[in-house]
């Protein structure tokens, strides 16, 4: 049986958390796509983690987790990750696809020349190199983990890619060329660190699913981030979306269960229409109280972009997803408000208040808003859903007719035991 964990948003929705909880009741998590580019925030009785590589099933020891064939793979970021693993106690059961793509240290500096060339239309990179990645992997000139096993094959492989990077690197950034010695380097030292997880996940996921196992698909980022659904070019360069997981872990099965994961407010990283942004004194006081700290990029420390709930974005956003359920996470976050703002609606000249514009309509979106009563109390604590102030529920109630998926959880704190399950009314 395979469920997806995705992101319903823009990304930072808490699937990190969901994740952990989900992976108690799995045998496999995948991570299908995206790179170290994006952090989920995991906290249980092991610590606090970032997890930017590593799935989020790794706290679990019953668990395999697989790196699949559509991640970027940063090397150097996963042996970090799993050193401050095993510095708790614990030691990953980790697979990594034969077939997975390597995130190569010139992509970094693609990424960040290129932002520093575009100036102030730059998009926010987090400049993890994932952008140049997935151009490099489509233009096929990536490398596979595979690859990195023949050096007659990479000998040839590097004397084509140079050329081309070289040119970049000397006639559009005026900077140093690299060498084939320090790719050959570089490449080296990533096959000595990989090589103890290499496997052919594929035909280990397809028996997996033929033997009844459950997989969890963990995505990254969130549906309004995808290069075709998304916000584009404000998006990221890998499919954020559920079914993208039959391609980036070779898993081409029906999804039973497919969870967008949605925040009770919005935030968002880096540049690109955010129609329901607030700004000062009201970003604030939400920014501060977001998340297990504050509302602040666990892949950058950047503020995030705050705003109220979208219910145009999520109903979007769940709608791409083809989404079964949905978690709604934070709602303990928005317990100071005496009323809380929602978007209802996208005032946008000449289309639907209530469709997800393009890119090019959304420049002009305004947002629409109602208000709902606020519960003003502590909710953090409560662990059955019937016992939430009458508003909070309203609240949950509200969102999911707008949206129009069931809510099934709800999650009211960072920590693993703060989810409740709901009775959805859909
Ligand atoms: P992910 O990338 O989707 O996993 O999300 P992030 O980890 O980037 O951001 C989610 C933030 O919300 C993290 O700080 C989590 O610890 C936190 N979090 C998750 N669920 C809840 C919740 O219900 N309430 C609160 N207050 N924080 C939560």
């Amino acid at each position: 049986m395979i469920k997806a964990i995705v992101g319903a948003n823009w990304g930072d929705e808490g699937k990190g958390k969901v994740t952990d909880v989900f992976a108690q009741q799995s045998d496999i998590v995948v991570r299908f796509q995206g790179g170290n580019n994006a952090g989920h925030t995991i906290i249980n009785e092991y610590g606090k983690f970032a997890l930017h590589m590593l799935p989020s099933g790794v706290f679990n020891p019953h668990i395999t987790n697989v790196i699949g064939n559509g991640v970027a793979l940063n090397v150097a970021g996963l042996m970090k990750e799993i050193n401050q693993i095993k510095e708790r106690g614990l030691n990953p059961n980790l697979m990594v696809s034969d077939r997975a793509q390597i995130v190569m240290s010139y992509h970094i500096l693609f990424d960040t020349l290129e932002e520093a060339r575009l100036a102030n239309k730059q998009y926010g990179s987090t400049k993890s190199g994932i952008a140049p990645f997935y151009a490099d992997k489509y233009a096929k000139i990536g490398f596979q983990v595979c690859e990195l096993f023949d050096d007659v094959w990479l000998d040839e492989k590097i004397d084509r890619i140079l050329a081309q990077k070289n040119a970049l690197l000397i006639h559009l950034y005026q900077k140093e060329p690299i060498t084939k010695q320090q790719i050959l380097e570089e490449l080296h030292g990533y096959r000595d660190q990989i090589a103890p997880y290499v496997h052919d996940t594929i035909t280990f996921l397809h028996k997996a699913y033929h033997d009844g196992k459950t997989i969890l698909l963990e995505g990254q980022l969130g549906a309004l981030r995808d290069p075709d659904f998304g916000i584009y070019p404000y998006s990221t360069s890998s499919h954020t979306l559920a079914h993208f997981g039959a391609i980036g872990a070779g898993l081409p099965y029906p999804i039973e269960e497919v969870w967008a994961v949605t925040k009770a407010y919005s935030s968002a990283v880096g540049a690109g229409p955010f129609v329901a942004e607030i700004f000062d004194d009201e970003a604030h006081q939400l920014r501060i109280r977001g998340g297990d700290a504050g509302e602040y990029g666990a892949t950058t420390g950047r503020p995030r972009r705050m705003g109220w709930f979208d219910v145009v974005a999520t109903r979007f956003g769940c709608q791409v997803q083809g989404a079964t359920h949905v978690v709604l996470t934070n709602l303990d976050v928005l317990s100071y408000l005496d009323n809380i703002p929602v978007v209802i609606g996208y005032d946008t000249p000449n289309y639907h208040q209530d469709r997800f514009p393009n890119i090019t309509r959304i420049q002009q979106s305004k947002p629409i808003l109602t208000t709902l009563p606020g519960w003003k109390t502590d909710i953090s604590k409560i662990t059955d859903y019937d016992l939430l102030p009458l508003a909070a529920k309203q609240y949950v109630d509200f969102i999911e007719r707008q949206i129009g998926v069931k809510i099934s959880l709800v999650s009211n704190g960072p920590h693993r035991e703060q989810i409740m399950s709901r009775t959805s009314k859909l």
